[in-house]
């Protein structure tokens, strides 16, 4: 059984004293909500902050990227050490956005995951196609890739570490939602590939979020589908009542 995974990537909103206080806001409006992880990806600046803030709540705490050297001369880049000395337990790989704006590939993403992997860090690996992708039919041979490419030479020990985020591009801030059945054709497919890769207890065990404007409206009908194991949001993880109200919607009427 597959606890359902709930994460809000704040990407580059939110000084830090409003960090602090959507952070106050979810920790108090999810006291009593069991059986769901939660976790917070705020931008690097916020990290100490919160991880300060959400001592002693459930609430886990991710950063947005990181680099793949333990130190060095590359300025502007956070070494997995530095997430971990910070509070992080997770961190966010291979978003579209990094993809696209940012330059990420298949093999940086690879590099990345296997060091944080090294020092005890737990990935949240996206994947996902892009609109003409989709429109040409291959969604699948592209989700594929990524993933084949994303876990090279990674191991079975570690996969239990690693969450896998299927984020369609052109769902991701436009508004458009994948159908549950969308959604959950892919998540099946990418489950299909990690039972190829890993067997088939691994590809049992392996959370699969969906991503791309969920709020707390379509969050049930999401997560009733077999193999959508909870969320990565974007948008709807900015303020608290919806965030709180799309977590809660994640666990009351999921299967
Ligand atoms: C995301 O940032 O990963 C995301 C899915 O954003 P949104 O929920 O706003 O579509």
């Amino acid at each position: 059984m597959r606890k359902p995974f709930i994460a809000g990537n704040w990407k580059m909103y939110k000084l830090t004293k409003e960090a602090i206080q959507l952070v106050n806001g979810i920790k108090s409006g999810i006291s009593d909500v069991n059986g769901v992880d939660v976790a917070v990806c705020p931008p690097y600046t916020s990290l100490s902050v919160i991880s300060e803030a959400i001592k002693s709540s459930k609430i886990m705490l991710g950063a947005q990227n990181v680099h793949w050297e333990t130190k060095g001369a590359f300025t502007g880049e956070v070494s997995p050490q530095m997430l971990l000395d910070i509070g992080c337990t997770l961190v966010i790989i291979g978003h579209s956005e990094r993809r696209t704006y940012f330059g990420e590939t298949d093999e940086t993403i690879n590099k990345k995951i296997k060091s944080v992997l090294l020092v005890g860090l737990n990935p949240i690996f996206c994947v996902g196609e892009t609109l003409s992708e989709r429109e040409k039919g291959i969604t699948e041979e592209i989700i594929k890739r990524q993933i084949t490419e994303g876990l090279k030479d990674i191991k079975l020990e570690s996969m239990s570490k690693i969450t896998i985020a299927y984020e369609p591009v052109w769902a991701i801030g436009t508004g458009k939602t994948a159908t549950p059945k969308q959604a959950n054709d892919v998540h099946i497919f990418i489950r299909g590939i990690i039972k190829q890769l890993y067997g088939n207890e691994i590809a049992q065990n392996v959370r699969i979020q969906y991503g791309g404007s969920v709020k707390s409206e379509n969050i049930a009908e999401l997560m009733k589908e077999s193999d959508i194991d909870g969320a990565l949001v974007g948008g709807a993880s900015l303020e608290a009542d919806t965030f709180i109200k799309l977590i809660k919607n994640s666990v009351t009427h999921g299967v």
